[in-house]
């Protein structure tokens, strides 16, 4: 959720993702850089502290809720990412509200209420591949061994795709 960057750090992060290092973004780093929107590109998200304008259209800000239990679905049974992973239950906060950039590529959703019904998501930045999961407040989700298994394919998956 950190929020302090300056130009030339968050040019730094932007060229170095763009030539292909790759990233796992975790919960509140869809947080991060209010204000510094190439960020929304790189993650391919990004939740509002306060109101946003992205590509011509306001978000408000979104809303969050702690401690709740809810089915994590898994939307592409065949990609690298989810492969092998049924789905599961999950002890973790929502958040609602949060943009989605246009094209990314679907992993997860929810039906719980209180969450975006897209949660976890796949994107390109430059050459490097990048993987967002909204889960991951605390220790239950990395107790989780679904979570586990999500967190260690989505890892090796990017770092892959990066070396070709
Ligand atoms: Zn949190």
């Amino acid at each position: 959720m950190w929020q302090k960057i300056t130009d030339e750090q968050a040019s730094v992060l932007a060229d170095c993702i763009k030539k292909g290092k790759p990233l796992v973004a975790l919960h509140h780093s869809i947080c991060a850089y209010d204000d510094w929107q190439e960020y929304f590109n790189i993650i391919g998200g990004k939740y509002f502290h306060k109101a946003t304008t992205v590509n011509g259209k306001l978000y408000q800000p979104c809303s969050y809720i702690h401690d709740l239990h809810f089915k994590v679905k898994i939307a592409d049974p065949d990609n690298p990412v989810t492969k092998g992973i049924t789905d599961f239950d999950i002890f973790d906060e929502t958040y609602k509200g949060y943009y989605i950039e246009d094209g990314v590529t679907v992993l997860l959703t929810t039906e719980e209420p209180s969450s975006n019904s897209v949660i976890g998501w796949t994107t390109n930045y430059g050459k490097a591949c990048v993987v967002t999961l909204q889960s991951g407040h605390d220790s239950p989700t990395f107790e989780n061994p679904y979570f586990r298994k999500l967190l260690k394919q989505s890892i090796e998956w990017v770092y892959n795709k990066g070396k070709n």
